[in-house]
C-alpha cells in the first residue's frame, strides 16, 4: 500500500507524519518533509508511533454496566439513560466533558449535540487545563481568541523568549527548529524564565529562575522599563491600542523598579534589567508561552501582562515579533474553533456576541438551545460531585487521572449515576469508574483534521481498519442522537459533510470581524477533503491559501477595532497559609510521554528517558531531610500524596520539587501528580493552578 500524509496526535506543533501500512500495522513512520510545521521532522515520541499500536489494551468492544453488548444496545442505553435524565432532571444535569485529543469534527458533533440539541450548557475540554487561560487572555486583548503569528517568526525573532515554556521537552520539533535558526544566524538571543532549570536553557544566554508565582510582576517590571526609557510606540499605541495609562498604573503600583521586580521574583537585578534591556533593544522579540504562565489562578493575568509589552510596543502580527502561545495538544485549537470550552457557543462565537444564540439555533435548527455558558472542568466535576450533573460523557481523555484533587474527582464519578466513556484504550482510571464504556478509534483508525498552534488546519487520515468494533467519535454521539429523535441533525456520511457545516458556520459572522473564518473550505468536494493540504486560518473565498499573521493591518476582533492593554494586579499565591509545608511543588511533563500514558506508555523506546516516577529537589533540601538521590520518598499534602523516586538536582531551586504528571494508579500506585493539587481555579479562565502547590518530602 503507498504511503499516507497524515498528523502526529500529540502535542500542539502539529506535526506531519508520512505512514505506509503494512498488513495491520504501519512500516515505521517518517516526518513528512512537506508539511510546513515539521518539515520533515518528528521528535522521539511521533517517531515511536507505529509502535504504539496493535490491539493489545484496546477497548474493542461495547460494556454496559460491565458486559460486554452490542453497538445497538450500547448506544440505546446511552440514549435512553440520557433521555430520562433530561426528561426528569433536566438538560443541565448532563454534562460533556471533551478532549483536545478528538478530531475537529467529533468535537464539532459533540458540542452541536450538547449546546444545541440536549440543551445542557455544560460541554467543556480538558483544553481547559491546557491553554483557557492564553484564550481568555486573547480575548481580553484582541477580542478574539486568535494566535497572530505563525511558526515562520519563531525562525525570524532577534529575542526569542521563552515564558514557562519547556519546548526543548513539551515541543521538541519548534524547538529545533529554533535552535537551527538561531545557530545559522549568529547575534539572537534566548531567554528562559522558569522556576527550573530546564533542558530549553542549553539555547539560552539568560535564565531568570524566578520564584514560582511571580510571572506578572516580572511582565509588569518590563512594562514600566519600557515606557520609562520613551521605549513604548506611542504613534501605533495611539491608533490601534486602548487602555494603555491603567495598565501602566497597575504595573507601577507592583513592579515600580527593578529593584523590587528582583526581590519579589527572587532574581539578581542584573538580570532582571538585562532581560528588559534585551527586549527594549529588540524589535524582533516573540514571547512564546505555554503552561507554566496558564496554569495559574492568576493564569489569564500573566498572559495579559505579557501581551500588554508586545501590544505597548506595537509587537504584535508582525515578522518575528508577537505575543505566541503553544498549545499541548495536537487539537486544542481545533476544540477551541467549534465552541468546545463551556464559556463558548460555537465558531468563536460567545454567548454574549450580540444576534450569535439565535444565529447558531438557526443553524443548527437546534430545537433545544443552551442559553448561557455552563461549567468549566473544574466546576464540572464538582457539579457532579453535589449530585447536580446526573449524567457525565467522557470523551477521549482520562479525568480520574488528570484533574487536580485526583481523588475527589474519582469520588465524584463513583456517586454519579451514569458515567458514559468512549475511549480507544481500555483500562483506565476513568474507564474502571464508567457505567457504559464505548470503544472510540484511535490514530491512524480515524479522519478527520485538527488545528495547531499557529491555526494550520492538517488532515488526520485513517490508516488502517478500526481495531476491533471501535468507531469514529462523531459516528458514536450522531447514533446516539438519531436515538433521541435527532435524525435531521446528525445524519453525517463521514466527516467531510461535517467539516463543511463548521466552515459553513464560521464564515457567517464574518461582518463581524471574527478572524476565524474558514468559510473557503465550505465547497470542498469529498475529494477536495481527502486530499487538503495543510492551510492555515483564516481561510475565505478571497484568501484560499489561508493567512500566516492576523492583525497585520491594526485592526482587532473588538467593538472598536483597537486592541486592549489590561490592568494586571498580580496576586502572590499563598499555598500553605500555616506554613506547615516547607517544599512548594511544581509539575509538568516529560520528554518522551503523553498524558496518562495510554499510549506513549506501550512504546518500550519511550520508557527508557524516565521509566518510573521520580520527584527532583535540590541537593541541599535532601541533605536537611537526610535523604539520599536514588531514595523513594512520598510528597504528602491536605489533597493526597504521590511517591517517587529522588533525583537530586541543582537545577531545582531550594525549596521547591517538580513531579512528572504521566503515571496514573493503573501503571504504578500512588503516583498520580494530580492528587497534589487542589482545585483552584483561575477566577477568569477557570483553569486549575496546576504548577504550585506544597508539601512535605518523607522517607518511602
Ligand atoms: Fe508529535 Fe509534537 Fe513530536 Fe511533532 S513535536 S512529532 S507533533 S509530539
Amino acid at each position: 500500500m503507498s504511503e499516507i500524509q497524515t498528523t502526529c496526535p500529540y502535542c500542539g506543533v502539529g506535526c506531519g507524519v508520512r505512514a505506509t501500512p503494512s498488513g495491520d500495522t504501519l512500516n515505521p513512520v517518517q516526518g513528512d518533509a512537506a508539511h510546513p510545521a515539521n518539515a520533515g521532522r518528528l521528535c522521539v515520541k511521533g517517531a515511536a508511533l507505529h509502535e504504539t499500536l496493535g490491539t493489545a489494551g484496546r477497548l474493542l468492544r461495547p460494556r454496559v454496566r460491565g458486559q460486554e453488548t452490542s453497538w445497538e444496545e450500547a448506544l440505546s442505553a446511552v440514549a435512553d439513560g440520557l433521555a430520562a435524565i433530561r426528561d426528569h432532571q433536566g438538560p443541565n444535569a448532563i454534562g460533556l466533558y471533551l478532549s483536545g485529543q478528538l478530531l475537529t469534527e467529533d468535537y464539532y458533533v459533540a458540542n452541536k449535540f450538547g449546546k444545541g440539541f440536549l440543551g445542557t450548557p455544560h460541554v467543556d475540554t480538558n483544553s481547559r487545563l491546557c491553554m483557557s487561560s492564553a484564550v481568555a487572555a486573547y480575548k481580553r486583548a484582541f477580542g478574539e481568541d486568535a494566535v497572530p503569528g505563525c511558526y515562520d517568526d519563531l525562525e525570524e525573532a532577534e529575542l526569542m523568549v521563552f515564558a514557562g515554556a519547556n519546548p526543548a521537552w513539551n515541543h521538541p520539533v519548534l524547538y529545533q527548529r529554533i535552535k537551527q535558526a538561531f545557530a545559522t544566524q549568529p547575534g539572537r538571543r534566548a531567554v528562559v524564565i522558569d522556576p527550573r532549570r530546564t533542558a530549553s536553557c542549553d539555547m539560552a544566554d539568560l535564565h531568570l529562575a524566578l520564584r514560582p508565582g511571580t510571572d506578572a510582576t516580572l511582565w509588569n517590571g518590563l512594562l514600566v522599563w519600557l515606557a520609562d526609557r520613551q521605549m513604548l510606540d506611542k504613534a501605533w499605541l495611539a491608533e490601534h491600542c486602548s487602555g494603555l495609562e491603567a495598565a501602566l498604573d497597575s504595573a507601577r503600583a507592583s513592579a515600580p523598579d527593578t529593584a523590587s521586580v528582583a526581590a519579589q521574583c527572587d532574581l539578581d537585578e542584573a538580570d532582571v534589567r538585562c532581560f528588559y534591556s534585551w527586549f527594549e533593544a529588540t524589535p524582533k522579540t516573540v514571547s512564546f508561552w505555554s503552561q507554566g504562565l496558564n496554569q495559574s489562578t492568576s493564569g489569564t493575568d500573566n498572559g495579559s501582562a505579557l501581551i500588554n509589552c508586545h501590544l505597548a510596543t506595537g509587537r504584535v502580527g508582525k515578522p518575528g515579533a508577537t505575543p505566541f502561545s503553544i498549545t499541548g495538544q495536537p487539537n486544542a485549537m481545533g476544540g477551541r474553533e467549534v465552541g468546545g470550552l463551556a464559556n463558548q457557543l460555537a465558531a468563536h462565537l460567545d454567548y454574549d456576541t450580540p444576534g450569535a444564540l439565535a444565529e447558531v439555533e438557526g443553524f443548527w435548527q437546534a430545537p433545544a438551545m443552551a442559553t448561557e455558558p455552563g461549567y468549566k472542568a473544574v466546576e464540572l466535576f464538582e457539579a457532579v460531585e453535589r449530585g447536580e450533573i446526573q449524567a457525565l460523557w467522557i470523551m477521549a481523555t482520562n479525568p480520574a487521572v488528570s484533574l487536580p484533587d485526583a481523588d475527589r474527582v474519582r469520588r465524584a464519578l463513583e456517586i454519579c449515576p451514569l458515567v458514559i466513556v468512549s475511549d480507544c484504550v481500555d483500562d483506565t482510571d476513568t474507564l474502571a469508574l464508567a457505567d457504559i464504556v464505548l470503544p472510540a478509534c484511535g490514530w491512524s483508525e480515524k479522519d478527520g483534521t485538527v488545528t495547531n498552534s499557529e491555526r494550520c488546519i492538517s488532515r488526520q487520515r485513517a490508516l488502517l481498519e478500526a481495531a476491533g468494533e471501535s468507531r469514529p467519535d462523531w459516528w458514536i454521539i450522531s447514533q446516539v442522537a438519531r436515538r433521541m429523535g435527532f435524525e435531521n441533525g446528525f445524519n453525517y456520511p463521514g466527516p467531510a459533510e461535517i467539516f463543511r457545516e463548521h466552515a459553513r458556520l464560521s464564515a457567517r459572522h464574518r461582518q463581524d470581524r471574527l478572524q476565524f473564518d474558514i468559510g473557503g473550505l465550505a465547497r470542498l468536494s469529498d475529494h477536495d477533503y481527502n486530499t487538503m493540504e495543510p492551510v492555515q486560518w483564516p481561510v475565505t473565498p478571497e484568501h484560499l491559501h489561508g493567512r500566516r499573521r492576523l492583525f497585520t493591518d491594526g485592526r482587532f476582533a473588538t467593538a472598536d477595532g483597537r486592541a486592549r492593554m489590561v490592568p494586571v494586579t498580580p496576586v502572590q499565591t499563598v499555598t500553605d497559609p500555616e506554613g506547615r509545608a516547607p517544599l512548594q511543588i511544581n509539575s509538568g511533563r516529560i520528554r518522551d510521554q503523553w498524558h496518562t500514558m495510554t499510549r506513549t506508555g506501550r512504546a518500550p523506546r519511550l520508557l527508557q528517558h524516565y521509566s518510573e516516577p521520580f520527584i527532583e529537589a535540590n541537593p541541599e533540601d535532601l541533605r536537611h531531610l537526610e535523604m539520599k538521590d536514588g531514595e523513594l520518598a512520598t510528597l504528602q499534602n491536605n489533597t493526597g500524596h504521590y511517591t517517587g523516586r529522588l533525583i537530586a538536582t541543582d537545577a531545582q531551586r531550594q525549596g521547591e520539587v517538580f513531579v512528572p504528571i504521566h503515571w496514573s494508579d493503573r501503571i504504578t500506585t500512588s503516583s498520580v501528580a494530580s492528587r497534589l493539587f487542589p482545585a483552584a481555579t483561575d477566577p477568569v479562565s477557570g483553569q486549575p493552578g496546576s504548577k504550585l502547590s506544597d508539601g512535605r518530602l518523607t522517607p518511602f
